[in-house]
């Protein structure tokens, strides 16, 4: 290492012979972006290990002459500690060293940093070449009227659009002393799902679908109308209770399939707070230079690409070679979905499937005690 005490660029200042260990300092806390530092050595004046060299030669002179060394904000600082924290230092040519701001202090954090959310996008039968109406039927003899079905496949799809660094957000927190991360897209349609009522299905089967009750004066001209009172209240149970030939009340049916995406959002929103949430929390991103390994960075751009990392792999997991290394919140979700599904549940103190408890979801009762009331105001069926 070579010092150099360059004033008016003189070549004199040149500490050849310093002994080691050589302390010195540097500011660590700069105005500017960048700025160019002197660095000095502390020594001592005058005779030095019986030799005097020639900086104190030199600070003799100026002593003797009355000539002030220039006082500037680039002073030599004669200290005897060291400064430990970080910058960076860049060698310039043979005499200047720059010296960065290392500080994360300008990006403090002053706004309420958003955590991803994750939601579901519905869309009818056949959207995406995705016919869940046939394929169910295909594994049902009751007829399936009405469709809600993950489409697992998809993610890859809305992953490329939800996986950029411009849909981060990136702030230190000075309290906690390391970078905070967030997103702008926070209630994200991660998931995308076919929900959708089967017309085809009904048909095929030999019912009827009503869109409102009046149709079964208006398009089926039925006299019978206190059986299909009957049909309604079957709706109740699942598989719906309609004698054959009977009325599929499609209001219902969607109500249903409805409550399936609130259930579906209950195992998001749960898993998001006892895996996803916790998980994303224990990477801890330090400021300082940026150093992926060791998890630092001194601006949000380099911050948010160790976050962007982290959260590709926390959300879509981790596969190397072909072989899935960890299950992300993508993967857990699936499984947590199909357990959730395989569950029986307790209502009214009976045990019940997860298909009648879909059913016994407020979503689907209230939209059936609404038709039955309607069923009272223009018949009188009991
Ligand atoms: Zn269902």
């Amino acid at each position: 290492m070579i010092i150099s005490l360059s004033k008016n660029n003189n070549k004199d200042f040149y500490f050849a012979d310093a002994l080691q260990p050589i302390k010195f300092v540097a500011a660590d806390s700069l105005e500017e972006e960048q700025i160019e530092v002197r660095i000095g050595v502390g020594m001592m004046m005058g005779n030095y290990r019986g030799g005097e060299n020639k900086i104190s030669k030199k600070r003799k002179e100026l002593e003797k002459s009355g000539e002030k060394e220039e006082v500037s904000n680039t002073e030599i600082i004669i200290g005897e500690y060291c400064f430990i924290g970080d910058f960076i230092s860049e060698r310039r040519g043979e005499n200047n060293l720059l010296v960065k701001k290392d500080g994360c202090d300008e990006y403090t954090c002053n706004e309420v940093i958003m955590k991803p959310s994750f939601t579901y996008e519905s869309f009818p039968n056949g959207t995406f070449n995705a016919d869940p109406c046939s394929t169910e039927q295909a594994n049902n003899t009751a007829v399936v009227a009405g469709i809600f079905s993950v489409l697992w496949g998809r993610t890859a799809v809305t992953a490329i659009e939800y996986f950029k660094t411009e849909n981060l957000s990136a702030c230190f927190d000075p309290n906690f002393s390391k970078w905070k991360f967030g997103t702008t897209l926070p209630l994200y349609p991660y998931f995308q799902t076919i929900m959708d009522v089967c017309l085809t299905n009904i048909t095929n089967k030999g019912y009827r679908y009503l869109y409102e009750i009046s149709e079964i004066q208006s398009v089926w001209n039925d006299p019978d109308i206190c059986e299909a009172k009957k049909d309604l209240e079957g709706h109740k149970s699942y598989p719906s209770n309609v004698r054959a030939g009977g009325y599929i009340f499609l209001e219902v049916e969607m109500a249903h399939e409805m409550a399936h995406g609130q259930d579906f959002q209950w195992v998001i929103d749960s898993l998001q707070t006892a895996f996803l949430y916790p998980t994303l929390d224990l990477l801890e991103v330090n400021c300082g230079n940026y150093d992926e390994e060791n998890k630092k960075a001194n601006n949000p751009d380099d911050s948010k690409l160790i976050y962007f990392n982290y959260l590709q792999k926390i959300v879509a997991g981790e596969t190397v070679n072909g072989v899935r290394t960890f299950n992300g919140f993508e993967q857990r979700l699936k499984i947590g979905f199909e357990n959730h599904i395989n569950q029986s549940f307790i209502v009214d103190e009976k045990q019940v499937d997860h298909e009648n408890y879909i059913n016994s979801r407020p979503l689907v009762t209230n939209t059936i005690n609404v038709l039955l009331s309607e069923f009272e105001k223009i018949w009188n069926c009991n």
